[in-house]
């Protein structure tokens, strides 16, 4: 079991995970090798007015695992406006037990799930982060990626700030403690106009729950109601879980204030000359079963599909996806091609904790251990094959490979999005520019690289449209477009090939 702390504040500091807990040399093989994989980023979960909050965001931040599996955090408050905090290295069912949740009392919760591999060790970056603030116990749990915090940072720092974390997240608190304001409300909307880049927050304040997007609306955030409460989550399938109403998507540059069950819309931030909700949500990050900017997601990976059957049309037998996240786009171009659909590859979900001897490891050692071809439905056929995106390239070309030795006849593989080809600066971790695949290769020398008869990408144009009703969107990473100006990169704080995640 991981080495959580339970903490009154401050909360910083947390022990790092002990070698037994990890599984230790087999795990940081497995690890290293899952690792030629960009990760997820954040997800944030909130409830107010809700007897036994922390129950309800264990439950909320189960659901939105797939954000983020490094660390899990949550932060109760109880009828005082004392803040408790756990939080450790891990996934959200080995973080907490169930005692732990009998000790985070009270009706407002603040919660977290995070992969990032922005600087300094895990744990230590672990949210949310909890802070003793004049006016009450303030906790945070951000989703997205600052452009400006090395900025903020080194300024804080110049007028004696002291950093615990390295994350972007507690530049946010300094700025709220230190505004010269006098309601905390002015205080969070003053530190609010000062940070650019991506935000989607949740801060407690005693029992208030305050959320707030950045003015481009980069990263989900729904506000949903239970009973007398509210609550706020990255995406529906986590009002889902706790069987709470979607009320509405939080707007971009909203800040709203929940106190049991009032809620008011505080002064919005000032808007951007565009909204820029990221498309690779809709590509990839988020659940199909969510609903985030008014769009289904399974709806949209379906369009893509669809999309992607008419602009690359092929002759085969069948067509399936890598699963789990292209399973919606395959069925999107079996329904479209009226080419049948089938399960060709199946993926292990446990992955992540199996014990793995080291001597296993070998080139494909990432995707062997993760997916696997149904002989039956290969062997002797023509088969498309649908994934997401193609990042840098490895997964497919392993993948490739398996379906060949299960005896494909042809391999045709479809990609429902556009070559990633720069890195995103607003949360979604992905690897340098050189190792983007998209970035380095043109199409027929990716084609070659994995081993296929034919290859087709959907069109940058074709994905937008598919989704056009929901837009306009971001999708610098598809075409370099950046909507917010990358101030660290412009002053020279940060590399422009290694982005942090969340
Ligand atoms: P690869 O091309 O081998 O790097 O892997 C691409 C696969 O990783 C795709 O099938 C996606 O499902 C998944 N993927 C795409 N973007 C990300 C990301 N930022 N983090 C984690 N996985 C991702």
């Amino acid at each position: 079991m991981p080495d959580p702390v339970k903490s009154s504040i401050p909360p910083v500091n947390l022990p790092t995970v002990s070698p037994a807990s990890t599984g230790g040399e087999a795990q940081d093989i497995l690890t290293s090798s899952l690792d030629a994989l960009p990760r997820e980023e954040c997800g944030v979960f909130a409830v107010t007015g809700i007897e036994r909050a922390a129950e309800l965001a264990f439950l909320g931040l189960y659901a939105l695992q797939h954000r983020g599996q490094e660390s899990a955090g949550i932060c109760a408050v109880n009828g005082d406006g004392t803040a408790r905090l756990r939080k450790g290295i891990g996934l959200v069912a080995d973080v907490f037990s169930s005692e732990d949740l009998n000790e985070l009392h009270g009706d407002t919760a603040v919660g977290h799930v995070r992969y990032s591999t922005t600087g300094g060790s895990r744990s230590q970056n672990a949210q949310p982060i909890v802070v003793r603030y004049s006016r009450g116990d303030l906790s945070i749990a951000h989703n997205g990626n600052l452009t400006n915090g090395q900025e903020l940072r080194n300024r804080l720092v110049e007028e004696g700030a002291l950093f615990q974390t390295t994350s972007d997240s507690e530049v946010i608190v300094h700025l709220i403690a230190r505004s010269r304001h006098d309601t905390v409300e002015a205080q969070i909307d003053d530190a609010l106009t000062h940070l650019e880049g991506a935000f989607s927050l949740v801060i407690s304040v005693g029992r208030t729950l305050f959320a707030a997007v950045d003015s481009r609306g980069f990263r989900p955030l729904v506000l949903g109601r239970r009973g007398d409460g509210y609550v706020v989550a990255s995406e529906t399938c986590a009002l889902d879980i706790i069987d709470a109403e979607f009320i509405r998507d939080i707007r971009p540059g909203e800040v709203l204030k929940l106190e049991g069950n009032t809620m008011e819309e505080l002064r919005s931030l000032p808007p951007a000359p565009r909204a820029a909700p990221c498309v690779f949500e809709l590509v990839y990050f988020a659940r199909p079963d969510s609903r985030i900017w008014g769009a289904s997601v399974d709806r949209a990976r379906r369009a893509f599909g669809r999309q992607l059957a008419r602009e690359h049309p092929v002759d085969a037998d069948c067509v399936f996806a890598v699963p789990d996240s292209a399973n919606s786009s395959a069925l999107g171009y079996a329904e479209e091609s009226g080419i049948s659909y089938e399960l060709g590859l199946l993926r292990n979900h446990y992955v992540g904790r199996t014990f793995i001897k080291p001597s296993q490891a070998d080139r494909d050692f990432g995707a062997r251990i993760k997916y696997n071809p149904v002989r039956e439905v290969v062997e002797g056929r023509r088969v498309i094959v649908v994934d997401d995106s193609l990042v840098r390239g490895t997964t497919s070309t392993s993948l490739v490979k398996f379906l060949r030795q299960a005896g494909a006849k042809e391999v045709h593989f479809r990609i429902a999005s556009p070559p990633v080809r720069f890195p995103c600066f607003y949360g979604i971790d992905m690897p340098s520019r050189e190792e983007l695949v998209g970035s380095s290769h043109s199409v027929p020398e990716i084609a070659e690289m994995l081993g296929v008869d034919s290859m087709g990408y959907l069109s940058l144009e074709g994905m937008l449209e598919a989704v056009e009703e929901h837009g306009p969107f971001c999708d610098a990473c598809f075409s370099g477009d950046y909507s917010a100006p990358l101030v660290d990169v412009e002053r020279g704080l940060a590399s422009i090939d290694n982005p942090p995640g969340c």
